[in-house]
């Protein structure tokens, strides 16, 4: 099955626009995507008819509201092949690791122990660590990359110890593109006795995601990310280790029954979810998954592949213009920097432009000073971007190298 990317673009009202007068070019999905009608709809019409908290009511809107949740639990645990009980509704990825660190970590980490990351996490992925080891004092170690931005397998390999409690990888890079070999690192991992943490914040949107399959421990990722609505995010994890886990926040909802000398909690999922949830917010994010289902994923990555090869080559092509990142396999995700052009220059000349790309170091600090740039101009590709979108990006950035000449 081909994308039809014609059709795909009608269903994005946002993108119908212009921006300063030109067509708009959005090639920040990385950062997040834009919501197609469906999601939007969704939502308006869970605010609009089947609006109430979820959980404690009796009455027929908070039964619907409630059904609106969990048929999105029902949803999102298929599409990542895990099942409901497994799945917990956060805010963000952030959240989601942060959940590990705060309830895992703390039962199951002390001092000496180490934890292993590697040298192309995103921050959402590093500093929770960073916490967790100031607080019980572990040691964080960071498993390097080559100069392709591809990770050591051998160094991950050997850095892994008795000491490792826990692994945690992104499965795609999101300033890289990297997608990581995660079924390969779980089993270097768990051979070391250890558990696996993936962040797939950048790895739902673009490919088939079978947590089983992949046989991690945990996995995280954002709606946001994943074309639908900000401030709901999914942490899958093991019924087993879930199930042993500490809560990460205290409330209602997670509560069986609550005396002031003993509270006793609610079985997995719901111990890890206390207070009202993004209940809209899941309706939303139960039609992404359906669009996406519907689009199929395996055409989007080959679009999305496509685009990348594409734009690399006639990226390559401009003089000056070096691309970070040249892992096999990569995600449609292109960091640049171009000789004589500050990456802000280069985001702002884009922008007059109406092309939307991102510069910065893209929260992945540490892999900057690896890769000795400060910043970076980084394209990134989804299922509404063309091969015109490519185009449009490669002149921009040769008015840019003019402009600076
Ligand atoms: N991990 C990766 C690889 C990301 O790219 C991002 C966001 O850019 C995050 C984690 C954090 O996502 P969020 O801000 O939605 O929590």
């Amino acid at each position: 099955m081909r994308l039809d990317v014609e059709r795909v673009r009608k269903d994005f009202p946002i993108l119908q626009q212009k921006s300063h007068g030109k067509p708009l070019v959005f090639l920040d999905s990385a950062a997040s995507a834009q919501k197609p009608q469906a999601v939007i709809d969704a939502v308006s019409e869970f605010y609009s008819r089947s609006y109430a908290n979820v959980h404690r009511g009796v009455y027929e809107l908070s039964l619907r509201a409630t059904e609106v949740l969990e048929n999105a639990r029902r949803k999102v645990a298929s599409f990542i092949g895990g099942e409901e009980r497994e799945t917990i509704f956060v805010r963000n990825a952030t959240e989601a690791i942060n959940l590990v660190a705060h309830s895992w970590g703390r039962q199951n980490v002390s001092r000496g122990d180490e934890i292993l990351i590697t040298h192309m996490e995103h921050h959402a992925n590093i500093v929770p660590w960073q916490l967790l080891c100031e607080e019980v004092g572990a040691r964080l170690v960071v498993a390097p990359i080559d100069d392709r931005g591809q990770l050591d397998l051998h160094a991950f390999e050997a850095l892994l110890s008795p000491r490792t409690r826990l692994a945690a990888v992104c499965h795609v890079s999101n300033t890289l593109g990297t997608v990581n070999p995660v079924a390969e690192l779980a089993r270097l991992t768990h051979a070391c006795g250890a558990r696996l943490l993936v962040d797939g914040a950048q790895a739902v949107p673009h490919q088939r995601v079978d947590v089983h399959g992949l046989d991690c421990d945990f996995y995280a990722f954002s709606g946001h990310k994943l074309y639908g609505p900000s401030g709901i995010g999914v942490l899958w994890g093991r019924a087993e280790l879930l199930e042993s886990m500490p809560p990460f926040l205290g409330g209602g909802d997670m509560i069986l029954s609550v005396s002031f000398e003993q509270t006793l909690y609610k079985e997995i999922p719901y111990k890890f979810e206390a207070g009202t949830p993004d209940i809209a917010g899941a309706a939303g994010l139960a039609a992404a998954v359906d669009y996406l289902e519907n689009l199929s994923l395996e055409a989007i990555s080959r679009h999305e592949h496509d685009l990348l090869e594409y734009a690399t080559a006639r990226l390559a092509s401009v003089p000056g213009l070096r691309i970070l990142g040249s892992a096999v396999p990569k995600a449609a995700v292109i960091s640049f920097v171009l000789a004589g052009v500050h990456p802000h220059d280069i985001g702002t000349i884009l922008d007059q432009q109406g092309i939307a790309i991102r510069t910065g170091h893209h929260c992945t600090q540490p892999l900057m000073q690896r890769l000795g740039v400060p910043a970076t101009a980084r394209a990134s590709f989804a299922i509404y971007n063309t091969r015109e979108d490519a185009d449009a990006l490669v002149e921009a950035v040769e008015t840019a190298r003019e402009m600076f000449a």
